[in-house]
């Protein structure tokens, strides 16, 4: 493993390890109703999220690649049971996104408008913050790991919508994966996410997809370029 390898492991078990913490503060909140627990858990929730997006304008979806829990979780819990399949292209088609990306916008209105059947407090916040445990819990459990069991460890990764949201921001990031003296050998198709070293490889100089996580995986099983990199990490 390299450095840049054991770099990206260490910032996400450190991020997984921190997500731990503020979730179970929300869940005491949630099991004691203590609104107060409840709150502080879900404004770092929030945070986590919101900083994810922030962060995409410049580094892209960086945070999928390197920070978000579910993604670490779904990376190294699953690939013991995974069947490892090609994602189907629908699940990563732009209306199916759009699809996801509704759904959950509209149980946040709902919350918004006192309308939403999983309210668990008279407290707005809190029953917002009821909201967001109840879904990353519950589109953990029901979808993402069925989902990386029968297709690719982080298959929902390939629509969340955090995710999306992320890519969507992404156009005009400054962290860009350059491919250089590529000799098309294939072998790195494999050990991408999202399958999409596919697409690039041996057709163009840069990974040019929004849904590239900068996790650099690519790069460490491509073995040609022992002596040089063939796909590095680039600000441009
Ligand atoms: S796509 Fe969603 S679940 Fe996957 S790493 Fe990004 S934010 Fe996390
Ligand atoms: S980047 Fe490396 S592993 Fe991937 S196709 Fe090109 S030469 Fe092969
Ligand atoms: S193309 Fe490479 S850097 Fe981008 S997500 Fe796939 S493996 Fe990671």
């Amino acid at each position: 493993m390299d450095k840049f390898s054991k770099m990206r492991k260490t910032t996400q078990f450190a991020s997984l390890a921190i997500s731990s913490i503020i979730f179970i503060i929300a869940l005491y909140g949630i099991a004691t109703h203590n609104d107060l627990y409840f709150e502080i858990g879900l404004l770092l929730i929030g945070f986590i999220i919101v900083g994810g997006i922030m962060l995409s304008p410049i580094l892209g979806r960086f945070w999928c690649g390197w920070m978000c829990p579910r993604g670490t979780f779904l990376e190294y819990a699953l690939p013991k049971v995974s069947k490892k399949k090609k994602i189907p292209h629908i699940l990563r088609s732009k209306p199916f996104k759009l699809f996801m990306a509704s759904i959950m916008a509209a149980m946040f209105v709902m919350v918004l408008l006192d309308m939403n059947p999983l309210l668990t407090s008279q407290d707005e916040l809190a029953s917002m913050g009821g909201f967001i445990v109840f879904m990353c819990v519950a589109t953990t459990i029901l979808i993402s790991i069925p989902l990386g069991i029968i297709y690719m460890p982080r298959a929902w990764c390939g629509f969340c919508p955090v995710g999306y949201a992320q890519s969507l921001l992404s156009r005009n990031k400054i962290l860009n994966i350059s491919i250089e003296d590529c000799r098309n050998c294939t072998k790195c198709h494999a050990s991408c996410h999202l399958d999409l070293c596919r697409e690039y490889t041996g057709k163009s100089k840069t990974i040019e997809s929004a849904d590239c996580m900068s996790c650099m995986k690519c790069s460490d099983s491509c073995k040609i370029g022992a002596s040089k990199p063939v796909i590095t990490l680039k600000t441009v």
